[in-house]
């Protein structure tokens, strides 16, 4: 063989190679495709549902799994924080102020809206506002009167609580003024008013409903007591009450409403007239309160301010007590510094079920007649320079313990 021939022999058996073994590899390919399609008809079916639950069953691989593997994310429960305790905390301030006693000048006015403009934000300011309504708003059906037995007009109601009062005590030494029919009479007003009050009552059904005010989570138990009404009594088997100061009824009435309030405050009006120290009276009912577990007191009837004390009893309850704040809106003209009274308030705090109460303020007021002709309600910083006393003096009658504004 020439070497042209060798050449040609060898590319011959080369080029065969070459041929059988791409046939082979095109036989190959051929069966991978025939094994994918097999497994996307069984898919389809599958997904299709046209496959009877046995035949599912034994195709556990291809037919449990993929949904399984779908709906993992939500089935698997995502571990829970550990709960973190939340402790609130709320702070409301709760105010009285002293006696709103219409003298007849006052009785007479058509609107007491500009009496308290001045006064007005500083009303608004407090969470929840007690006023001594001392003179009977019955003006409706009596003949306005001044001192000694009074008959206010029952728009001093609505123009208190437009002005930010939110309940009115109704126990003092007036309340009787007017016999059975005026109490009948200040009722109809303060529920015409819907204006809330605690201390003289309907029947005992009234009695019994306790004045709770509910401030956010607060709760505060509201009662109210007079020494007396000047001598006058309601007859015999009338269904009215009036709340006099007697030991047994007061710790009565306490123990009936401690366990369901946080804060409870008595309202009594009480105490020597004109004088600028509680008596010993006062003392007596401020120890036999703090002892009976009470938290505030509001004192009223002196017509001027007295002292702040806190009484602290042997099992250390501690007992805020404001023993007079003076007259609120009155014309006193003849005794010195009726004229000037307050809003005592307290600062009130529930963290978690824990109640403090703190920081006794007591916001200085005084009545001025304005050139006008009108008697109306001044924060006292704002017009001491026209007023019979000064801040500082207020401050040495109510003691350092009071922030005084
Ligand atoms: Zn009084």
């Amino acid at each position: 063989m020439s070497k042209l021939n060798q050449f040609l022999l060898g590319l011959w058996i080369v080029s065969l190679s070459v041929l059988i073994f791409v046939i082979l590899t095109m036989d190959n390919g051929h069966e991978i495709q025939v094994v994918e399609g097999h497994m996307n008809n069984e898919s389809e079916q599958v997904a299709d549902g046209k496959e009877d639950s046995d035949e599912i069953a034994s195709q556990p691989s291809m037919v449990e799994q993929e949904p399984e593997q779908e709906h993992e994310p939500e089935t698997v429960p995502e571990p829970e924080p550990e709960p973190v305790p939340v402790v609130t905390k709320e702070t409301v301030r709760l105010a009285m102020m002293g006696d709103v006693l219409l003298h007849y000048r006052l009785a007479q006015y058509k609107d007491f809206t500009s009496s308290f403009a001045a006064v007005g934000s500083l009303m608004q300011s407090y969470d929840y506002l007690v006023a001594n309504q001392e003179s009977l708003p019955v003006g409706n059906k009596y003949a306005l009167s001044g001192y000694p037995q009074f008959s206010s007009p029952p728009h001093i109601l609505r123009d208190l609580q437009q002005a930010g009062v939110d309940m009115v005590t109704v126990a003092n030494n007036h309340t009787v003024d007017k016999g059975e029919g005026g109490i009948r009479t200040l009722f109809e007003n303060l529920d015409a008013q819907q204006m809330p009050y605690v201390g003289a009552y309907k029947n005992q059904e009234d009695k019994n409903t306790k004045r709770i005010i509910e401030l956010g989570s607060i709760k505060i138990g509201m009662l109210a007591y007079t020494y007396g009404t000047n001598g006058l009594y309601l007859p015999k088997g009338s269904p009215f009450i009036v709340n006099y100061i007697d030991e047994t009824t007061m710790k009565s009435d306490i123990e009936a409403i401690r366990s369901e309030v946080d804060v409870l405050v008595v309202s009594m009006h009480w105490g020597s007239e004109y004088a600028y120290e509680e008596n010993d009276y006062q003392r007596t009912y401020a120890k036999m309160l703090n002892e009976a577990g009470v938290d505030i007191v509001f004192g009223t009837h002196p017509h001027v301010l007295q002292p702040y004390k806190k009484w602290i009893s042997e099992s250390q309850h501690e007992t805020h007590v404001f023993y007079s704040l003076g007259n609120y809106f009155s014309t006193i003209l003849t005794v010195p510094n009726t004229m000037i009274g307050g809003i005592a308030s307290m600062e009130i705090t529930k963290e978690g079920n824990v109640i403090t109460i703190n920081n006794p303020t007591m916001d200085a007021t005084s009545v001025l007649l304005d050139a006008d002709g009108v008697y109306r309600v001044y924060p006292l910083k704002d017009v001491e320079a026209r007023s019979v006393k000064n801040l500082e003096w207020v401050k040495q009658v109510v003691g350092s313990e009071v922030s005084v504004y």
